[in-house]
């Protein structure tokens, strides 16, 4: 039996894939040349010598291989693929009853099917996700401002996420604290985070009762960028598309309802709209197969990038992060 690790459904063990959700359930790493069974983290057949993907990548000289910069170099992505890729993060929602005591509960509870949130006490940021994927959120501040924050780190965590498993598609593998390292370490390059923070504040405004919003965080690296105005609007563009994908997800799950919810808890805390200004806003999406084209190309030039041994040094450093949490 293998025991699907997003649904939990079991599976027959000659399955590849869950039954239940559709999620990869490969636990075990034969050569596709000789069937030999390999150790996961194989990149030559320990029987034949030939070269196979390993099962997920453990080492940054694994993961930029040769193998993996032709994979990448070559990789497309159509439409209904990139859907798919997108419905598959976010079906762990689907088994899901939104439950809590207070509106804040319930958006934390909903927020925990994807990953871990801690409350913290100190620190002048309302909130911050750590390397990729752990949310924090003040618990000293009122309820609703905690809900925005909550709702703003799972986007910047979603949008890690959809990055994440593009990858382990393009390269045929199950995720790893190496390929980890990789997407934080492009989603925090000075204009990426541009686009990162740009997608985080768009995902976070759709769930928030208008004029609350807080800018800070962006209009900061707008301000310290060394970026053109050209390339600041599209880096902006860019992550307003992922925002829109994001948000079609979300309302499902943050529906009418819970929004309603949400505006009441900002007159129960008594505030009043600061209409804090966004110094640049667009409006403006990709179509689906422009933006991951342009995608693809970015990570690839990424990828060229962080193979030298530079940026290496900072990739250790990062995995080493991840691992350690
Ligand atoms: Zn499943
Ligand atoms: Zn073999
Ligand atoms: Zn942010």
């Amino acid at each position: 039996m293998k025991i699907c690790d997003i649904c939990g459904n079991y599976n027959l063990k000659e399955n590849n894939y869950c039954t239940h959700c559709g999620n990869k359930l490969i636990t075990e790493h034969f050569c596709p040349f000789c069937s030999e069974s390999n150790p996961d983290y194989a990149t030559y057949c320990i029987k034949c010598g030939r070269q196979m993907n390993p099962l997920y990548i453990d080492s940054f000289d694994v993961l930029f291989s040769e193998f993996n910069e032709n994979l990448l170099s070559n990789a497309s992505i159509g439409d209904v693929e990139y859907n798919k890729l997108l419905s598959e993060i976010f079906l762990r929602a689907e088994h899901f009853e939104i439950e809590g005591n207070t509106i804040k509960d319930k958006i934390l509870n909903f927020a925990g099917i994807f990953t871990q949130c801690y409350p913290k006490s100190r620190g002048y940021e309302r909130g911050f996700i750590f390397l990729g994927n752990k949310i924090f959120y003040d618990d000293r501040l009122d309820d609703s401002v905690q809900i925005a924050t909550i709702i703003h780190e799972l986007a910047h965590y979603l949008l890690f996420t959809i990055v994440e498993s593009l990858l382990c598609e393009i390269f045929h593998v199950k995720t790893s604290s190496t390929l980890q390292s990789f997407v934080w370490y492009f989603l925090t390059l000075p204009e990426f985070k541009i686009m990162n923070e740009y997608c985080a504040h768009t995902v976070e405004g759709r769930f928030i009762p208008y004029g609350y919003q807080n800018y800070g965080s962006f209009n900061v690296l707008v301000e310290d960028t060394s970026l053109d105005s050209e390339s600041i609007e599209t880096m902006m563009i860019f992550g307003n598309t992922f925002a829109n994908e994001i948000i079609v997800y979300l309302e499902k799950y943050l529906d009418e309802r819970l929004r309603e919810e949400i505006k009441l808890q900002y007159k129960m805390d008594l505030k009043t709209p600061n209409f804090d200004s966004i110094f640049i806003e667009t409006g403006e999406c990709l179509p689906l197969v422009v933006k991951n084209s342009m995608l693809l190309k970015i990570l690839y030039e990424i990828f060229e990038e962080a193979s030298s041994s530079e940026a290496r040094k900072e990739l250790e450093s990062i995995k080493e992060g991840i691992e350690v949490n």
